[in-house]
């Protein structure tokens, strides 16, 4: 692309931009009466305009139909997760029945894990990223705890090649086949949440498959942002929240993905008998589950990982922004997302050749989604609270990036030429 670093020519991809119209369908928060450049859509998405609307609708029907409400209306609560199956199911590239929207995502994790992660005194390993996001870090720790494990040995870490940031995909493997058989599961996130590097998920997940391993993937930071192919991946299983690039508001739910090779039974194709898991009633055999009888029956496919009761009212929230994704496509959004990324990658490096501004996430927007994390001088703090009282909300973290999320769904070229100038400006 022959990009220019003119007022006029980010108004003019604004104009050419088939995805403009999302952007009125978002409410934006206020500086100074204006609308503040939102950066941070991989942290918190902005609340779609018919949310409300939504919630209001399942307050209406609780109102009128107390407990009957699981029974009664349009979408009723008792097969409420079936309504997000659909959109769901093509938004990371699975089939309807591999996917689940239930409980948190670091709940999930640690269920997944319970079915997955299922060492021997031969195959304990877990594989992760190095600089993963906290909470994983804590739960594959835990996991390993919990068996028994240390995990200064049970958690193996790939980190970058000394001097660099991210990683190389031919470490990762090369890790992975070091460890060989002692390898119980790969769990990687999709897109690090610092680094802001997309991997390559199905590379990792034939490597694992190599060593007789599993791959899980939580994909908190990829949902929504990159198109995914879970199911011809192979992958295992995997995770995600509807928070971040999915805009279902605080504390939304988490989707779910199982492969249907694990969650099939033998007669229909899958290769298992039932994966063991820590069980609810809400992923008991629908047919049966008032009977409120002993003896767990899981439901086909990942509906199965259910524990407990769907939680209408985020779920609400939840059906409305999958909606959206739908109507879009993820092919559309990725479209813009390589433009509008290119473009901000173009403005920043345009200023002092790059040298001020070093930009840590991979260069190849293959390897990449919608964000870029700057690494920044010794004066970095003093830069975002500048950009703070300036009415840009991005996302600091410690020692010294910033990281900024330019998100197709309702992200302008304009707001990037508008950071940029301020970036010049400081
Ligand atoms: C955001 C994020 C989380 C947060 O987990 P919650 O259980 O939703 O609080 C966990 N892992 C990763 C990789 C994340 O990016």
């Amino acid at each position: 692309m022959n990009f220019q670093p003119t007022f006029a020519y980010a108004q003019s991809l604004d104009k050419a931009d088939p995805l403009r119209p999302y952007r009125q369908r978002f409410f934006f928060p206020k500086h100074n009466g204006k609308n503040a450049l939102y950066f941070t859509g991989n942290s918190l998405g902005l609340q779609p305009h018919g949310v409300e609307k939504a919630l209001r609708k399942e307050l209406k029907h609780w109102r009128e139909y107390g407990v009957e409400g699981h029974f009664k209306g349009e979408m009723p609560w008792m097969h409420y997760h079936k309504f997000l199956q659909p959109q769901s199911a093509r938004l990371v590239g699975a089939l309807e029945s591999e996917v689940v929207v239930a409980n948190t995502l670091t709940t999930n994790l640690h269920l997944l894990m319970a079915s997955f992660y299922r060492p021997t005194k031969q195959r304990y390993k877990i594989i992760m990223e190095a600089g993963a996001f906290p909470s994983d870090m804590y739960a594959m720790e835990t996991q390993a705890r919990w068996h028994g494990f240390d995990p200064a040995e049970a958690v193996v870490e790939v980190a970058p090649r000394p001097g660099e940031e991210t990683l190389h995909t031919e470490d990762i493997l090369a890790t992975i086949a070091q460890h060989g058989e002692e390898v119980a599961v790969v769990m990687f996130s999709g897109v690090n949440y610092y680094t802001g590097q997309f991997f390559d998920l199905e590379k990792i997940t034939d490597a694992a498959h190599a060593v007789g391993a599993y791959a899980g993937f939580d994909l908190a930071h990829a949902a929504g942002n990159l198109p995914l192919h879970l199911h011809d991946w192979g992958v295992d299983f995997a995770c995600w929240c509807s928070y971040k690039y999915l805009n279902s508001g605080p504390g939304g739910p988490s989707g779910l993905f199982v492969h249907e090779k694990h969650s099939l039974p033998r007669e229909l194709g899958g290769n298992d008998q039932p994966l063991i898991r820590f069980a609810g009633w809400w992923g008991h055999d629908e047919e049966s589950r008032f009977l409120m009888k002993k003896g767990f029956k899981p439901m086909l496919g990942a509906a199965g990982w259910q524990l407990s009761n769907a939680q209408i009212l985020s779920m609400a929230a939840h059906k409305v922004s999958l909606d959206m994704f739908d109507e879009v496509g993820m092919s559309a959004l990725r479209e813009k997302s390589l433009l509008l990324t290119a473009y901000l990658e173009y403005l920043i490096e345009n200023l002092n050749g790059g040298r001020r501004f070093n930009i840590i996430t991979p260069k190849n927007p293959a390897a990449r989604g919608a964000q870029l994390s700057i690494l920044t001088g010794p004066e970095g703090k003093k830069l975002f609270d500048y950009l703070t009282e300036n009415g840009v909300i991005a996302d600091w973290r410690e020692p010294n990036v910033i990281r900024v999320a330019p998100v197709p769904m309702y992200n302008s070229f304009k707001d990037c030429w508008k950071l940029v100038d301020m970036l010049r400006k400081f």
